[in-house]
C-alpha cells in the first residue's frame, strides 16, 4: 500500500512538472512515506528520520514532509500522540500527513514551491509504470484485531467508487502496466462501507474484479490482502470464474489456536479458516494460497503455537509470512504482558519458517519439467525476472527484450523461494 502511495504521488509530482532525484542530498523536497506495523518498522522511521536531519541544515532550502502510518490518522489525531506532539519531538520536519493522504502533500508542495517561484518544476515526461502496478481500492480497516495499530493509524475503512477505480487502472495499463494489483487492508471487505443502491445492493469486489476485466492491455488482476471474516463465496466464484484474475490468495490466518485467535480479535475459527481453504481450493485448483502468521502473542503456550505449527503443516500454504509479536502502542494487546521471551518468540518464528521452507521447496519442485506463463517485470544478475500466476519468483536468461511480456518458460531448477527455467521456443516479439 505504502509503495503504491509513494508511485501515486511520484506520479502526481511528475504531472505537476516535478522531477525525481536518486540521492537525498540532491532533493529540496523529501516526503518520507512511513509504516509503523511492527516496532522493527518504527525503529526504521526513526533512523531515516535522524539521517535526512542533516540535511536540513546544509545551507540548501529544503523541505521534509513525513506521511503515513508514523503520523496517524485524524481520528486518532484526538486520541492518539497528535501533530503537536510529532511537532515538538521533530521540529526539522515542515510538515506531518496521514496515511495515503497524496491530495494533502500535493497542496502542500505546490503551496511551498510556489511562494518560493515555482523554481522546482522542470517538466519532464512522466516515468512509465511498472509492469506490475498496486491500485487501492479501500483505505483503513474496520477489523479490530487486539494487537494491530493499522487500523488505529488508518482509521475506519473507506472504500474508493468503482469508476475512480477502473480510471486509475486504465490510465496505468494505458501507459503500459500489464499486471494489476488491488491493495487494501481487507480488499474482500469492499464496498462495506458504501452506500448501498436502489436495489439494495453495495459494490464488491466482485463487482470491481469485473469492472476492470474487460480493460484492454490488461492482463492479470492480483488483490491483496484478505480477511478470512470477510472472504465470500461470491469472491471464490469470481476469482475461478475471470480469467484474466490470478489465482493466487494471501488469507491470513495468524494462529492455529482457536483461543488465541479469540484472543486475538479475529472473529473465526480454525475451523472455519480450514472450510474457507477447501473452498478456494476446489474453486481454483492450481492456485497459490499464502498466510500471514504471528507467533508469541501474550500468553500463547508451546501447546497452541503447535497447534499453529500443526496447521501449517496440515494446509500447506505456498508462503507464510511470519512475525513475531510485537507490542504496539495503543492497542488492547498492548495492555496484556508481553511473557513470551524474545529469544522463544524467534524459536517458534524459525519452527515454522523451517517447516515452510520444506514445503514451499516441495511444491515448487512439482513443477521441474513443466512449462509456466511468466509476465517479466525486470532483469536481475544477467537474467530476466518474472512471476508466475501464482506470484512465484522465475528467472531465465535469453536474448531480446522480455520486458512486460509474457514468457512460456521450462522450469529447470526449483528452489523454495524461486526456479529457473529455459524459454519454451518463441522470442519476444512473437
Ligand atoms: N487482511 C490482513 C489480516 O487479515 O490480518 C491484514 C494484514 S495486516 C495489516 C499486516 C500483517 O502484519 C498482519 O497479517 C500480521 O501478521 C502483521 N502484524 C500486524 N500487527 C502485528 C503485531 N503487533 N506484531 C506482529 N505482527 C503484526
Amino acid at each position: 500500500m505504502n509503495r503504491a502511495d509513494a508511485a501515486r504521488l511520484r506520479e502526481e509530482l511528475e504531472r505537476r512538472g516535478y522531477r525525481a532525484t536518486r540521492e537525498p542530498d540532491e532533493a529540496r523536497l523529501l516526503i518520507l512515506n512511513t509504516c509503523v506495523v511492527r516496532q522493527n518498522a518504527e525503529d526504521k522511521v526513526i533512523g531515516r528520520l535522524n539521517s535526512l536531519k542533516p540535511l536540513k541544515r546544509d545551507g540548501q532550502e529544503r523541505a521534509l514532509l513525513v506521511m503515513g502510518c508514523f503520523v496517524g490518522s485524524a481520528e486518532e489525531g484526538q486520541s492518539g500522540r497528535g501533530l503537536a506532539s510529532l511537532h515538538q519531538e521533530y521540529p526539522f520536519v515542515d510538515a506531518f500527513f496521514p496515511p495515503s493522504d497524496i491530495a494533502g502533500v500535493l497542496e502542500y508542495v505546490e503551496r511551498w514551491d510556489r511562494e518560493r517561484g515555482d523554481g522546482l518544476r522542470c517538466g519532464e515526461p512522466l516515468t512509465a509504470p511498472e509492469v506490475s502496478e498496486g491500485v487501492p481500492i479501500s483505505y483503513g480497516c474496520d477489523h479490530h484485531c487486539t494487537y494491530c495499530i493499522v487500523a488505529l493509524r488508518r482509521g475506519s475503512q473507506r472504500s474508493r467508487p468503482v469508476a475512480d477505480i477502473v480510471r486509475d487502472v486504465q490510465d496505468l495499463v494505458a501507459r503500459g502496466a500489464k499486471e494489476i494489483v488491488l491493495l487494501g487492508q481487507n480488499v474482500d471487505a469492499y464496498g462495506s462501507d458504501l452506500p448501498p443502491d436502489a436495489a439494495g445492493r453495495r459494490p464488491n469486489l466482485s463487482a470491481v474484479l469485473r469492472a476492470i476485466h474487460g480493460i484492454e492491455g490488461l492482463w492479470r488482476i492480483r488483490f491483496l490482502t484478505s480477511h478470512p471474516r470477510d472472504m465470500t463465496q461470491e469472491i471464490i466464484d469470481t476469482v475461478a470464474a475471470l480469467p484474466k484474475v490470478c489465482e493466487c490468495w494471501e488469507l491470513p490466518v495468524q494462529a492455529g489456536d482457536d483461543v488465541v485467535l479469540r484472543r486475538m480479535g479475529r472473529g473465526y475459527t480454525v475451523a472455519h479458516f480450514r472450510d474457507l481453504v477447501q473452498r478456494i481450493r476446489q474453486a481454483t485448483p492450481d492456485c497459490a494460497l499464502n498466510t500471514d502468521v504471528i507467533v508469541g502473542f501474550p500468553g500463547e503456550t508451546e501447546e497452541q503455537f503447535e497447534r499453529t505449527l500443526a496447521l501449517v503443516r496440515e494446509l500447506r500454504f505456498d508462503m507464510v509470512h511470519v512475525a513475531a509479536y510485537s507490542p504496539r502502542p495503543g492497542t488492547p494487546a498492548a495492555r496484556l504482558e508481553d511473557d513470551v521471551p524474545a529469544a522463544e518468540k524467534d524459536r517458534r518464528r524459525v519452527l515454522i519458517e523451517e517447516v515452510q521452507t520444506e514445503i514451499a521447496a516441495e511444491i515448487n519442485a512439482r513443477l521441474l519439467g513443466r512449462q509456466v506463463e511468466v509476465l517479466v517485470d525486470g532483469q536481475q544478475g544477467g537474467r530476466w525476472r518474472g512471476r508466475t500466476r501464482t506470484n512465484k519468483l522465475v528467472f531465465f536468461a535469453a536474448p531480446g527484450d522480455w520486458l512486460g511480456r509474457l514468457a512460456h518458460v521450462r522450469i529447470t531448477w526449483a528452489g523454495p523461494w524461486s526456479m529457473r527455467g529455459e524459454p519454451a521456443g518463441g522470442d519476444p516479439e512473437d
